[in-house]
């Protein structure tokens, strides 16, 4: 019988999932996946785990929804002190907005850094820059902010035409250099940004603090955005760390902007925020920026009818529970150091592989036609999509990626298991992972494309 659900691919025969255990989805055949993605960068604990099941039916028992014009409640207000209690650092306290995806909580960022400077009196601040490698979200203020090509293409008309700044990429350096006799020329490009369009008209600037979708785990230079919030603070202009892929101990910081020791004024979070149990995320917005418009309109312009439910709010703090519990933020260093070290030997022997690069349990891989000189394979060889089929064919689940050459080709794939993967796991992944490039390089080979 004909399919009336509209999925992601309509040419495509999904495997249909019918349960979850750790690292693993098994389908309706009783085929195993090993998730190697934990989904879209999301679930980070991995699947069924019993005491997130447990408070999810405790809490169902006692109320799952309320309005949040017309209550609050204990989860979601235990939820916003356990997220500033781990957001909280030298300068800033947070307060948080909830929201029920990644793109509304950027989306909800981009609003209230808008309504920041009205509530000062300044109605001129109503652009924000961003990188043309990034992705921060579907809905139409999201993706004005995002440069991810494939997504934007078809609404450009559309879209606000915010500027973009070049992504650091030491990979592909827009700017030709090596890093550090650049003198981090992608940093110092936002002040020309700035004063192109003028201060004046600047509400904020928004990065992910390690690129994800949109360049497969691009891992800026140090330096890089000290500098950044150099800038940002020098033009009065607020910094937006959008970390919904990397945030709640996904790079082994539980914000990713931990490594580099800058504070932003608003963070975006989702994904990992609820593990994949229910969909939450969170707009995080540091006392420097509410303050006035606590002092103003009191109310932010924004919402959705399931904020804050106290349903999600439970789940979210259950999972953060579990991750501390079980030092998961830890074991993502640890893991990652592994697995990265795993597939460099991979790609040692492998030439379709450019570069492995990630931090924690955030990796990326990208592939080339040409090891020596970087060259991508041409669009039409749609190399990701195979390898990612092949993959899953293997039982291996990975997430596809633009490779983060700004112009939008190349081929790449992200690698995020659950944080919770074992020794012997993170092997049987390399392994199915190396044999789908060997079976990929064989095909080209008898294509004649390598
Ligand atoms: N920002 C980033 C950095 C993301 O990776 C994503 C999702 N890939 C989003 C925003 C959008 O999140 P969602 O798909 O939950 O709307």
């Amino acid at each position: 019988m004909r399919s009336h659900l509209i999925k992601a691919d309509m040419t495509e025969v999904y495997p249909s999932a019918v349960y979850g255990h750790g690292v693993f989805i098994y389908d309706a055949q009783g085929k195993r996946y090993l998730d190697g993605s934990s989904g879209a960068v999301t679930a980070s604990i991995g699947h069924a785990v019993p005491e997130i099941i447990d408070v999810m039916t405790e809490q169902a028992k006692k109320i799952s929804f309320v309005y949040r014009s017309q209550f609050t409640s204990d989860p979601a207000e235990k939820l916003a002190d356990k997220l500033n209690e781990l957001a909280s650092g030298r300068e800033n306290d947070y307060f948080s907005f909830f929201v029920n995806s990644g793109s509304e909580a950027t989306e909800t960022a981009l609003k209230i850094a808008i309504q920041h400077w009205q509530e000062k009196g300044d109605y001129r601040k109503n652009k924000v820059i961003s990188r043309w490698s990034s992705y921060h979200g579907i809905t139409m203020g999201a993706l004005s902010m995002s440069g991810h090509i494939g997504r934007r293409e078809r609404f450009v008309p559309l879209l606000e035409s915010f500027p973009t700044i070049a992504s650091p990429n030491c990979y592909r350096c827009p700017f030709h250099q090596k890093y550090p006799s650049c003198q981090l020329m992608c940093a110092n490009e936002l002040e020309t940004a700035i004063r192109r369009e003028g201060p004046e008209h600047i509400a904020a600037f928004i990065a992910e603090p390690i690129v994800g979708a949109a360049g497969a785990v691009i891992v800026p230079p140090d330096g890089y955005y000290q500098r950044v919030k150099e800038i940002c603070d020098a033009y009065d202009i607020l910094f937006i760390a959008d970390e919904v892929m990397t945030g709640i101990g996904r790079t082994g910081k539980m914000f990713a902007m931990e490594h580099w020791g800058v504070e932003p004024d608003i963070i975006a979070l989702g994904k990992g925020m609820s593990a994949g149990y229910t969909p939450m995320a969170a707009t995080l917005v540091s006392k420097k920026v509410i303050e006035p418009i606590l002092n103003g309109s009191a109310s932010v312009m924004s919402g959705h009818t399931y904020s804050a439910n106290p349903q999600s709010a439970a789940v979210a703090l259950a999972v953060i529970d579990y991750i501390e519990k079980h030092d998961l933020i830890n074991m993502a260093e640890v893991n990652g150091d592994y697995l990265i070290h795993r597939l460099k030997d991979v790609a040692h022997r492998q030439p379709l592989i450019g570069e492995v690069r990630g931090k924690g349990l955030m990796i990326g891989v990208e592939f080339v036609s040409n090891f020596l000189t970087q060259l991508p394979f041409h669009k039409d060889v749609s190399l990701t999509n195979k390898l990612v089929r092949k993959a899953r064919d293997k039982g291996l689940l990975i997430y596809p990626a633009a490779a983060g050459i700004e112009g939008g080709d190349g081929d790449a794939v992200i690698i995020a298991p659950p944080l919770t993967i074992r020794k012997q796991e993170m092997d049987l992944l390399v392994d199915l992972f190396e044999e789908t490039i060997k079976e990929i390089q064989r095909d080209l080979h008898v294509q004649g494309l390598v």
